[in-house]
């Protein structure tokens, strides 16, 4: 079937409900019904329009967003049968209009000056909304290139850098300055950007492992996985075995790279089943399908070696529902526990900020240690907003992205006083 086909037909499959759940679904707020009416009639500029009003990132979105918990988890369609393939339907609209400049909107704020520090999606997408708002926008951004950790994490197999340079050259298109080998913290302060901007977003992200406070935590071997992806640098894996720890999407992509760099052994350790995993239904099938191993109800409690890694220790796991409460969580099965030979451990099992960063910079942080802000994603300093994951949260890029958007409303209002 030629992709148009497939396209009209998945569209047509869409019954446009009028209570929109699948919008309710979209941490976005995307117009979802719309667009897909607007592929049903074949006009596809249209469409994107209508995705205009609440994203800037469509192609990539479209393709990694974890729709089974957003907007196709909430599909009418879904209730019976399959939900609609919302997420292809929006990359092919994003791709459909590569070409496509982002629509300038009013001049709400000319001459004011915002800088934005990180440009992945959270910064990105305020720096669309702030640009085409008639602001005046810098990005400072730590690495080489924009686009954090779409560019600096998840793997091309996952996600094209060809859709992601598009996505960004089509917001900086917008007029955005672009300042590469800024670093916070570093050549940096934010008492130096306040004298300077009008307003500050701040959207450095939360993009450092969390590890396991285990015994032999520190052995040889044991890596995180957020830093492994970043750089794509990662030790000889050929003929050994490797141990992930954690169920979610970091676990699943650091498990299917170290599988494509001839590890003898994946094998995914996850504390509950596998219905309980954070990762999308598809990714844990395409990793499977790819030979990486499941471990679930088990728990990390011992990493054993001389100097590095040789085996690990696990304790069989049992899920309990607390009173009041549906949720399942796992407890270790008493003298359950058990060996198994290993050559690496690596962590999947949540990010942090650089909370030091933070803190030597005046901000506040949170009861969970991220940035606080309030509703209107004010940090504790004025002219300063922050989001994205450095705020916490639920870490996805469409979540990350909603903060930018509704940051840079937050600033525009802010500036107009
Ligand atoms: C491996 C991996 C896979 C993932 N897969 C998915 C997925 O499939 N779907 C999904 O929705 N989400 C996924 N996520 C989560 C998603 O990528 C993040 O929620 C999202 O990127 C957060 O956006 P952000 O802009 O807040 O932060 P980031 O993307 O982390 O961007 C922060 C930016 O700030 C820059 N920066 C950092 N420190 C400084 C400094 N001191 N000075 C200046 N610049 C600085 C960084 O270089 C970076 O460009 C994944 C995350 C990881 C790690």
């Amino acid at each position: 079937m030629e992709k148009i086909d497939e396209i009209m037909e998945i569209a047509n499959y869409c019954l446009n409900c009028k209570t929109k759940p699948c919008q309710n679904g979209c941490p976005l707020g995307n117009n979802i019904p719309e667009f897909i009416k607007c592929v049903k009639e074949d006009k596809l500029e249209e469409a994107f329009n209508v995705l205009q009003e609440t994203t800037v990132l469509s192609s990539i979105c479209g393709r990694i967003c974890p729709h089974s918990k957003q907007c196709e988890g909430n599909c009418v369609r879904g209730i019976k049968g399959k939900p609609v393939d919302i997420g292809l339907l929006e990359s092919f609209v994003g791709d459909a209009n590569k070409d496509k400049n982002i629509n300038l909107k009013e001049n709400l704020v000319s001459n004011k000056k915002v800088a934005i520090i990180g440009g992945g999606p959270s910064g990105l997408t305020a720096a669309a909304f702030l640009a085409r708002s008639g602001c005046n926008v810098t990005i400072y951004e730590k690495e080489e290139k924009l686009g954090g950790i779409l560019n600096y994490g998840i793997p091309d197999f996952r996600l094209d850098k060809k859709v992601i340079n598009n996505t960004i050259e089509k917001i900086v298109d917008l007029g955005i300055n672009v300042k590469n080998g800024y670093i916070l913290g570093e050549n940096l302060n934010l008492e130096n950007l306040k004298k300077e901007y009008d307003a500050i977003y701040l959207a450095f992200g939360a993009n450092n492992s969390c590890f396991m406070d285990v015994e032999g935590k520190d052995l040889e071997n044991v890596y995180g996985a957020n830093e492994l992806l970043k750089y794509n640098e990662h030790p000889d894996y050929s003929g050994k075995d490797v141990a992930i720890i954690g169920g979610g999407n970091v676990a699943i992509d650091i498990a299917r790279t170290v599988k494509r760099l001839n590890a003898k052994s994946v094998n995914i350790i996850y504390r509950r089943e596998e219905k309980q995993m954070p990762a999308e239904p598809k990714e844990i099938n395409d990793a499977k399908n790819e030979g990486v191993n499941f471990i679930h109800k088990a728990n990390l409690v011992k990493i054993i070696g001389n100097n590095r890694v040789e085996k690990i220790e696990l304790i069989k796991t049992e899920l309990v529902k607390k009173e009041g409460e549906t949720r399942e969580y796992p407890v270790n099965i008493e003298n359950s526990n058990y060996q198994i030979n290993m050559d690496y451990v690596i962590m999947a099992i949540g990010s942090k900020i650089n909370k030091k960063l933070a803190i030597e910079n005046g901000l506040e942080l949170n009861e969970k240690g991220y940035v606080k802000v309030d509703e209107n994603y004010n940090t504790n300093i004025e002219g300063v907003f922050a989001g994205g994951d450095l705020i916490g949260g639920k870490c996805t890029v469409a979540w990350a992205s909603k903060a930018g958007r509704e940051a840079a409303k937050s600033i525009i209002k802010y500036l107009q006083f």
